[in-house]
């Protein structure tokens, strides 16, 4: 487990992005950030898939991209991310996972937060790209979002949630197929944004996402206090 923070209200962790390939873990990193230092995880992958659930003209529009494993247009996600910005919990930080993906969002969000009081700080996953497949290709969800592996963390009975009982289900994105695509658009737009904030400023730092999910969350904690010059770092 990681330290408690010494006074959580002498550190703000600003805006913050994970970088990665699909499946390094940005997703469930997110989610224990949010738990130690309260501030929101917007990822748009969630918000695609819940306009696709509401069948909103964005969710209709993105529905047949996402399940080719192609990116939705630059424009609409960066739309779709202002709406959320605006929203008053993201006044001391918060955490960006699957965006930005490609220069024109990267340099988008740039021009948004000119007038944020802190500047963002870039953590890069990285994870070998067989474990990602195995990582994708195996992954079960259950309707409550609790993740399976069918290779490496398996329910107790399969197809079934361990917790409630429930079905557990494959995203559509899922499948091998669409995994090798999405792995395409990953390489041939977001490794530029990797290399965009790598090369802009200080604060970026690459975190090793192929160790125990405590041990990962550790170290992007322990980067984050480094990035933002905190004295416990
Ligand atoms: P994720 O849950 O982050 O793996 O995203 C699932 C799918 O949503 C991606 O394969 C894309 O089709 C779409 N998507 C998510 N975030 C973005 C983004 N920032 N830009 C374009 N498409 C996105």
């Amino acid at each position: 487990m990681s330290k408690p923070l010494p006074n959580a209200s002498d550190f703000l962790p600003g805006p913050v992005l994970l970088l990665g390939a699909p499946g390094v873990g940005k997703g469930t990193q997110a989610k224990h950030l949010v738990d130690e230092f309260g501030i929101p995880q917007i990822s748009t992958g969630d918000l695609l898939r819940e306009n696709r659930k509401n069948h909103t003209p964005l969710g209709m529009m993105a529905e047949e991209l996402m399940s080719k494993g192609l990116f939705v247009p630059d424009d609409l996600v960066n739309q779709m991310v202002a709406g959320r910005l605006k929203e008053p919990d993201t006044q001391h930080g918060y955490i960006l996972d699957g965006f930005p993906r490609t220069l024109i969002q990267a340099e988008w969000l740039d021009s948004q937060l000119v007038a944020y009081l802190l500047p963002v700080v870039a953590v890069n996953i990285v994870v070998p790209i067989e474990v990602l497949k195995q990582r994708i290709t195996g992954r079960r969800i259950s309707p409550a979002g609790r993740i399976y592996n069918i290779y490496t963390n398996p329910p107790k009975v399969e197809g079934v949630c361990d917790v409630d009982g429930s079905k557990l289900e494959q995203r559509s994105d899922d499948t091998e197929e669409v995994f090798h695509e999405r792995m395409k658009a990953f390489e041939q737009k977001t490794s530029a944004v990797i290399e965009y904030y790598r090369t802009h400023g200080n604060r970026f730092a690459e975190v090793n996402g192929d160790q125990e999910i405590d041990l990962v969350t550790k170290d992007i904690r322990a980067t984050l206090l480094k990035l933002r010059h905190h004295p416990e770092a």
